[in-house]
């Protein structure tokens, strides 16, 4: 059997984040973080990426806690797993249209290793974690050598495969805000089979009504794999806002969506097609954030 093997690399296994920053300070662009390293490593035996050393931040356990505080909302640490997220209750119960992202994601092996923070930081437009987070309004705190900074999900990507994040940043955790009442969301994914693919498209909505649930007061809309990174799409959200949500209404939101979508054809399907399914998601995932609601 044909075995690809890693390039050479120094291997750093910082106990602190502190000792991470400043080893990453000293490094700069030499330098990877390796994570979950379920993206990471299969790009270094492509020979994709061929960094001289690499950080594991494994051994720093902070990064991997889930908090919940009713105020406060969640925080998903980096080295949070798609595993631990699955296994959440709060996750699932609060942030339910994140665990639909971690449910649909690869598969079990894939899912006990690979990270939110990798996930994000890869920066693939199909990132499964980036429509929901993006429609819940979540952001993320990183770290550097020069100080914090706060970005909200959707302005952490620069284009396929290249996050804003400079060498020397560590993505530190996700934040997101205690959903209000009366409100829910849903994460929709297309794969050309059940299991460990990526998604076609993706579409998370998330709805907040009004006291007696008869209208929507504000809708967020992420999409996936649609676009040269994870996108908000405002014009469909607009479309929502004020109005009463049925069958006509979230029809009409998908076909803005779509419209909004600039999607690509590649190996796994047409440009045409994944603008079809993002208007036929945005349409299934707003009729059910409103179910869930209700
Ligand atoms: C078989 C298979 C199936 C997959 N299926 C899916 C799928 O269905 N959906 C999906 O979205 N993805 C999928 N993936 C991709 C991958 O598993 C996920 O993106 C995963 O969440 C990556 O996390 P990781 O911890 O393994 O990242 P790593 O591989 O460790 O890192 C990925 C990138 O992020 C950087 N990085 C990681 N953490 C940080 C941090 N805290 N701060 C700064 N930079 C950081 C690394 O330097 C690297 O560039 C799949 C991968 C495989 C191999």
């Amino acid at each position: 059997m044909f075995i690809r093997r890693l390039p050479k690399f120094e291997y750093y296994a910082p106990a602190t984040i502190q000792e991470a920053l400043q080893f990453l300070s000293q490094n700069r662009v030499q330098c990877k973080v390796l994570a979950g390293g379920t993206d990471l490593l299969v790009s270094m035996k492509n020979r994709a990426t061929t960094p001289a050393h690499v950080v594991n931040l494994k051994g720093i356990g902070e990064l991997r806690s889930i908090d919940y505080d009713a105020r406060q909302g969640l925080r998903v640490g980096s080295l949070a797993t798609i595993g631990d997220i699955e296994r959440s209750q709060v996750i699932r119960e609060k942030f339910t249209p994140l665990w639909d992202a971690a449910d649909v994601m690869a598969a079990p092996q894939v899912r006990n290793l690979g990270t939110i923070g990798g996930n994000l930081c890869s920066a693939i437009p199909s990132a499964d974690t980036a429509p929901p987070l993006i429609a819940m309004g979540a952001s993320v705190r990183i770290l550097g050598s020069r100080g914090e900074r706060f970005l909200p999900v959707e302005e952490l990507f620069k284009g396929p495969g290249e996050s804003v994040l400079e060498p020397d940043e560590i993505l530190m955790e996700v934040l997101i805000p205690n959903p209000p009442e009366q409100s829910a969301g849903a994460y929709f994914k297309l794969m050309r089979r059940n299991a460990m693919d990526l998604a076609l498209v993706g579409v998370a909505v998330f709805l907040r009504l009004n006291k007696d649930k008869s209208r929507c007061e504000e809708a967020r809309i992420g999409l996936g794999a649609v676009a040269p990174t994870p996108i908000r799409a405002v014009g469909a959200e607009r479309v929502l806002a004020g109005k009463e949500v049925n069958e006509e209404c979230a029809q009409s939101a998908g076909e803005t969506a779509s419209r909004e979508a600039r999607p690509i054809t590649d190996v796994r399907a047409t440009a045409e097609y994944r603008r079809t399914m993002v208007g036929v998601l945005t349409k299934r995932a707003t009729l059910e954030a409103f179910k869930r609601i209700r």
